[in-house]
């Protein structure tokens, strides 16, 4: 079974890619939700981030993500240190459902990919781009933000064209290029190389 990776930055798509991967009948590991799940359920990565953070990063309905929010995207070297707390969990997380797929391939769908070293676990990466204009309005318009908002949630990913240098297939989700061809070329093409493993 080929572990994929499908990555890109934010509002370039990357979801509603893995949504029409999902429909051809392709496994998808939702990285974002995993890892407030896994924040809210395993013991030990919690004590690490009450150690870490204090207290209040947890009330009794679960993980506090607006208190953390607060302190880590104001200041990278705190993001970085949460980073490095929840990755490994999220790695292996991803690394243990995929040996319980069954499909020729499955997806991890991920903003960071390259930020957190996962494509080592990963025997191809997808990216998915788009211009910085459509993204900003994408999100924009998906989380009824601001600009800056969004700026400022970009300005924490690599940039976009080194993102895509170091992916095996990219796919232009630009409103311009249609989209479903691109995904069942890579498609057929994951599952050639799924069978000649
Ligand atoms: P990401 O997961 O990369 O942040 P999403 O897949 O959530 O991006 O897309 C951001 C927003 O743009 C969503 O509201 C989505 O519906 C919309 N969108 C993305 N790609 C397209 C597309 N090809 N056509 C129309 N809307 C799109």
């Amino acid at each position: 079974m080929l572990r994929v990776g499908l990555t890109g930055g934010i509002g370039s798509g990357k979801s509603t890619i893995a949504g029409i991967f999902m429909v051809m009948g392709i496994p998808i590991y939702d990285a974002d939700s995993r890892a407030k799940k896994i924040m809210n359920e395993n013991e030990a990565l919690k004590q690490s981030l009450i150690e870490e953070f204090g207290p209040e990063v947890y009330t009794p309905a679960g993980l506090n993500r607006s208190f953390l929010a607060q302190i880590v995207f104001s200041n990278p070297e705190r993001l970085q240190v949460l980073n490095h707390l929840v990755h490994p969990h999220t790695i292996q997380d991803a690394e243990t459902w995929m040996h319980q797929q069954e499909s020729p391939y499955a997806i991890k769908e991920a903003a960071l990919i390259f930020e957190s070293g996962a494509q080592s676990h990963l025997d191809i990466v997808i990216g998915v781009t788009a211009p910085l204009a459509l993204r900003i309005k994408r999100t924009m318009h998906r989380d009824k933000t601001t600009r800056e908002a969004v700026m400022e949630r970009m300005s924490r990913q690599i940039n976009d064209v080194i993102k895509m240098r170091l992916c095996d297939y990219v796919i232009v989700n630009d409103d311009r290029s249609p989209v479903i061809p691109q995904v069942l070329r890579i498609h057929a093409e994951l599952i050639k190389r799924a069978q000649a493993v």
